[in-house]
């Protein structure tokens, strides 16, 4: 099976998908953090996307799709990737149907983790002293909450209609929304 999971910066999408991967060995694709090594290892995308990603914006749909398909499309994942943080605009949504399509796959469950922007900022400044994420920075967080409200709502739309969005509440602590969302892929597997 496929999963997408999506939700606010600080939504606790990476937390929920290492737990899921483990429980149902799952293979987790964040795109966040393949651009975040892109980076660090100082690629030639690494250089042309930092800016990008440290004001808190998003880098081309061309580079994500292209990044994704590389996974998509080998066999090792077939059925068994977590979408975090791909989708985040309609594109994006539009593409990935297409991208698995062209691969003989689908999505089987969409998550929205569903978190107000006070607790948010409360985790982003409590992350901020651990991680050192760049993108961290208070007004960037911000920034990334505002990019990711303007862009989201028609990716909600469009898997409403497909009906397979369900809304858990992320304010919940990291164990009962692990419960709630095991849950929601159990009776998915059937
Ligand atoms: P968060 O959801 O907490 O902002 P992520 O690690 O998911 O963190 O993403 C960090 C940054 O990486 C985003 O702000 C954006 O610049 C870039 N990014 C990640 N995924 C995408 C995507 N699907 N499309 C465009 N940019 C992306």
């Amino acid at each position: 099976m496929n999963i997408v999971i999506f939700g606010p910066p600080g939504a606790g999408k990476g937390t929920q998908s290492n737990l899921i991967v483990k429980k149902f060995q799952l293979h987790q694709l964040s795109t966040g953090e393949l651009l975040r090594n892109e980076i660090i290892n100082k690629t030639k995308l690494g250089q042309e996307i930092s800016s990008v990603i440290n004001s808190g914006n998003l880098v081309s749909d061309k580079v994500v799709g292209d990044l994704i398909e590389k996974y998509i499309s080998n066999d090792i994942f077939k059925n068994r990737l977590i979408f975090d943080g791909y989708p985040r605009n309609l594109t994006q949504a539009k593409n990935l149907d297409f991208l698995l399509n062209k691969y003989n796959q689908k999505i089987d469950l969409v998550l929205k983790l569903s978190v107000n922007l006070i607790t948010i900022k409360k985790r982003i400044s409590e992350r901020k002293t651990l991680e050192k994420r760049q993108d961290d920075k208070d007004d960037i967080a911000i920034k990334r909450f505002e990019t990711y409200e303007k862009n989201i709502k028609p990716v909600i739309d469009f898997y409403k209609k497909s009906n397979l969005l369900k809304v858990v509440n992320g304010e919940m602590s990291i164990t009962e929304i692990s419960d709630e969302i095991s849950g929601l892929i159990e009776r998915i597997k059937g």
